[in-house]
C-alpha cells in the first residue's frame, strides 16, 4: 500500500488495530469456547452502565437544571435501544470478536446513520450515542477480558488506525511503539508532527488500511517510500532488515557531528533549533546536539486533559525547559489551541477550524487562560533565556491587543515582586499570507520573527494541511510559497528582525540550501533531524548556490523548479 510519508524510518512489526481516537479499543478474535464468558463481560458492562446512571440521577445535585434529567433519560435510552445493548452481543457471537470491538463497531454504525439524518438536530444526536458507548467502554475496562492473543514488546508493534489525533500520538509516547499508520490526514498535520518528535515511522494516507490489515498481520513500514508491505515473504523481509540496519547505522554515524558547530563552507554560523512538545523532550533534543529551543508547542501541555494546567504547573514545565537548557535560547510558543487541536470537552468545533477561534484569536477570547500563562511564562523567564513567540498574527489591532496583554501581566508580577526578565524578547509567527505580505506591520513592533511555513502553505494555497484527499496539492516548492519565504527572509534581514522558520519545510533536506540561499540563518525543526540538516549545511557553500537559488525563485514553472533544486541539492 502507498501512503504519505511523514516519519522516516523502517519499522518491521506486527499490526495492532486501534480504533477512533475516543473508540480507542484493540480488535482481537477469540476462539468459539471465549464467547459465551465474553458476552457475559459485555452484559456485566452493561448493567454496570445502568446503574451509573441510576446512582447518577439518584445524586443530582439540587442545583443541577431539569435539562439535566432530560439529558440523563436520553442516554438511558440510548443505552437501553436495542442496538446498543443487544446488537453487540450478536456480533461477538458472529464476528468471533471482544466486546469492546463489537461495541466500536456497532457505535459506527449507529453514528454512520445518525449521519443520514437531513434534520441538524436528529444529526447532532449522534454526540450522545458516542457519549453512551465511551461510558459503556469505560465499563468493560474494569471487566478483566482476554488479553490480545501474544504479548509482546511496543516496539514490534505497528498501530494501525483510521486516524489519530496529535493527542492520541502523545499518550503514546511512553510505549516506543514500531510505528504507526493511519487512513486518513498530512505530512504537516499535528498528527505528523508528533509521530516526527518521537522518532517513530510513521505513514498517514493509507486510505483503507485499517479495513483490509488484520489484527497481528506481519507488516514492514518503510517510511521513507511511504510504503507498507504486508504479510511480506522471507526475501522481502530480509532485504528490509538489512536496510533497517543500514538505516540505524546512517543515523548512529551521524550522531557524532553532535558537538560541531554548523557552519557552511564559507564559515557563516547557522543555528540548528529543536521543536519539542513536552518538558521532556529536551533529552532528545541534547542528544542531538541543537543549540536551542526554536518552537515549544506549549499547547501540547493542555491535550488529552479534563482540567487545564494552572500557573504553577505551567510555571514549572516552563522552567524546567529554560533550566534544562541553560542559557541556550527557548522559544516558547502560546497556546496554538483549536484547529486540530481542541481541548478535551471543547464545547463548540467551529466548521472551519483552520480559520476559526484558534491560536492568538482563542487566547485572546479567554484572557483568563491566556493570563495565567503569561504570567507562567513571564515567571519562567527568569530561570533561563526565554522568548515568547505568539502563533497565527493577522493584523496590527491583534498583535497591539496581545502586547498590551503581556505589558498589563508585567505590571501585575511588578506589583506583586515577582522577578521576571524584564528584555524578554517577544516574535510572532508569520503563517498567514497576510503577515508575510504586510510584515512591516509586526516586524517593527517585535524582537524576532518565526515562519510557520506549515500554515503558510497551508493558508497560501487553501489546503487543509490534514486533509489527504488534498495532501498532493500542499506544495512547498508553489512560487507564490518561495516568493512569500524570500520575501520574509529578505526584510526581516534588512530591518534586521531575526528570523526562522520552524515549520516543518526547515527540517527537510530538500529545502536545506534553498532556504539557505534566502538568507536564512535559523533553523527549527524536530530533534532527530538536526545531525542530518547539519550535515547538509557543513557541505554548502554560500556563494556557490547564490545564482541557482536566484533562478529558482525567477522560475515559475513546477517542472524547471524540482529541475533546478535537484541540482542545487547535487
Ligand atoms: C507552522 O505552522 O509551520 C508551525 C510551526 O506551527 P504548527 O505546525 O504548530 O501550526
Ligand atoms: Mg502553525
Amino acid at each position: 500500500m502507498h501512503g504519505i510519508s511523514v516519519s522516516s524510518g523502517i519499522a518491521i512489526g506486527y499490526a495492532h488495530l486501534i480504533s477512533h481516537t475516543s473508540l480507542d479499543v484493540a480488535h482481537y478474535v477469540l476462539p468459539k469456547s471465549f464467547l459465551d464468558e465474553e458476552i457475559a463481560r459485555f452484559d456485566a458492562a452493561l448493567a454496570a452502565t445502568r446503574s451509573e446512571f441510576a446512582s447518577m440521577r439518584s445524586n443530582r445535585p439540587t442545583y443541577a437544571a431539569a435539562e439535566f434529567d432530560a439529558f440523563l433519560e436520553l442516554h438511558q435510552m440510548i443505552l437501553d435501544d436495542p442496538l446498543l445493548s443487544v446488537a453487540p452481543r450478536e456480533l461477538i457471537a458472529s464476528e468471533q470478536c471482544n466486546a469492546e470491538w463489537a461495541i466500536k463497531v456497532q457505535t459506527e454504525t449507529l453514528v454512520a446513520q445518525f449521519d443520514q439524518f437531513e434534520d441538524a438536530y436528529l444529526r447532532e444526536r449522534q454526540t450522545d450515542v458516542k457519549q453512551v458507548a465511551e461510558r459503556l467502554l469505560k465499563q468493560m475496562v474494569g471487566q478483566p477480558g482476554h488479553q490480545p492473543p501474544s504479548a509482546r514488546h511496543d516496539v514490534e508493534t505497528i498501530l494501525v488506525a483510521h486516524d489519530l489525533s496529535p493527542a492520541d500520538l502523545i499518550q503514546f509516547k511512553p510505549h516506543q511503539y514500531g510505528a504507526f499508520i493511519t487512513d486518513v490526514g498530512g505530512a504537516t498535520s499535528h498528527t505528523a508532527i508528533v509521530a516526527r518528535s518521537l522518532s517513530t515511522p510513521c505513514v498517514v494516507g493509507l486510505h483503507h488500511a485499517r479495513q483490509l490489515i488484520r489484527e497481528d498481520d506481519l507488516l514492514i513500514l518503510d517510511g521513507e517510500q511511504g510504503v507498507l508491505i504486508v504479510n511480506p515473504d522471507k526475501l522481502i523481509l530480509a532485504e528490509y532488515k538489512l536496510r533497517q540496519s543500514v538505516w540505524e547505522l546512517e543515523r548512529k554515524k551521524l550522531k557524532r557531528l553532535r558537538t560541531a558547530r554548523a557552519n557552511t563552507l564559507d564559515g557563516t554560523e547557522v543555528d540548528l533549533y529543536a521543536n519539542i512538545e513536552k518538558p521532556e523532550d529536551i533529552a532528545e533534543v541534547k542528544a542531538n546536539g541543537a543549540t536551542g529551543i526554536g518552537l515549544f508547542r506549549s499547547e501540547f501541555l493542555f491535550l488529552n486533559r479534563e482540567n487545564l494546567p494552572d500557573e504553577e504547573e505551567q510555571f514549572e514545565a516552563y522552567r524546567a525547559v529554560a533550566m534544562g537548557m541553560e542559557d541556550q535560547p527557548v522559544t516558547i510558543r502560546t497556546f496554538d489551541l483549536g484547529g486540530d487541536k481542541q481541548l478535551s470537552g471543547a464545547k463548540r468545533v467551529a466548521n472551519n477550524p483552520a480559520l476559526g477561534l484558534r491560536a492568538i484569536r482563542f487566547c485572546l477570547a479567554e484572557p483568563q487562560l491566556f493570563r495565567t500563562q503569561m504570567r507562567a511564562l513571564l515567571r519562567a523567564s527568569h530561570y533561563g533565556n526565554v522568548k515568547i513567540l505568539i502563533p497565527m498574527l493577522s493584523g496590527a489591532s491583534e498583535l497591539d491587543q496581545t502586547l498590551q496583554f503581556i505589558e498589563a501581566t508585567k505590571q501585575n508580577l511588578d506589583d506583586e515582586d515577582i522577578p521576571y526578565d524584564r528584555a524578554i524578547k517577544i516574535g510572532g509567527m508569520v503563517e498567514i499570507p497576510a503577515a508575510a505580505l504586510a510584515l512591516n506591520v509586526f516586524a517593527r513592533k517585535l524582537d524576532f520573527l518565526s515562519i510557520g511555513t506549515n500554515d503558510l502553505i497551508q493558508y497560501t494555497l487553501a489546503i487543509d494541511r490534514t486533509d489527504e484527499e488534498v495532501a498532493h496539492l500542499y506544495d512547498p516548492l508553489h512560487p507564490a510559497v518561495l516568493h512569500l519565504l524570500s520575501r520574509i527572509i529578505a526584510t526581516s534581514n534588512r530591518l534586521g528582525v531575526p528570523v526562522s522558520v520552524c515549520g516543518e519545510m526547515a527540517g527537510e533536506l530538500a529545502y536545506t540550501r534553498l532556504l539557505l540561499g534566502f538568507g536564512l540563518r535559523q533553523f527549527s525543526m524536530f530533534s532527530a533531524q538536526v545531525p542530518t540538516v547539519k550535515q547538509r549545511v557543513l557541505s554548502t557553500s554560500l556563494h556557490e548556490i547564490a545564482a541557482l537559488t536566484q533562478k529558482i525563485l525567477r522560475s515559475d514553472d513546477p517542472m524547471k523548479i524540482r529541475e533546478l533544486l535537484d541540482r542545487l541539492n547535487s
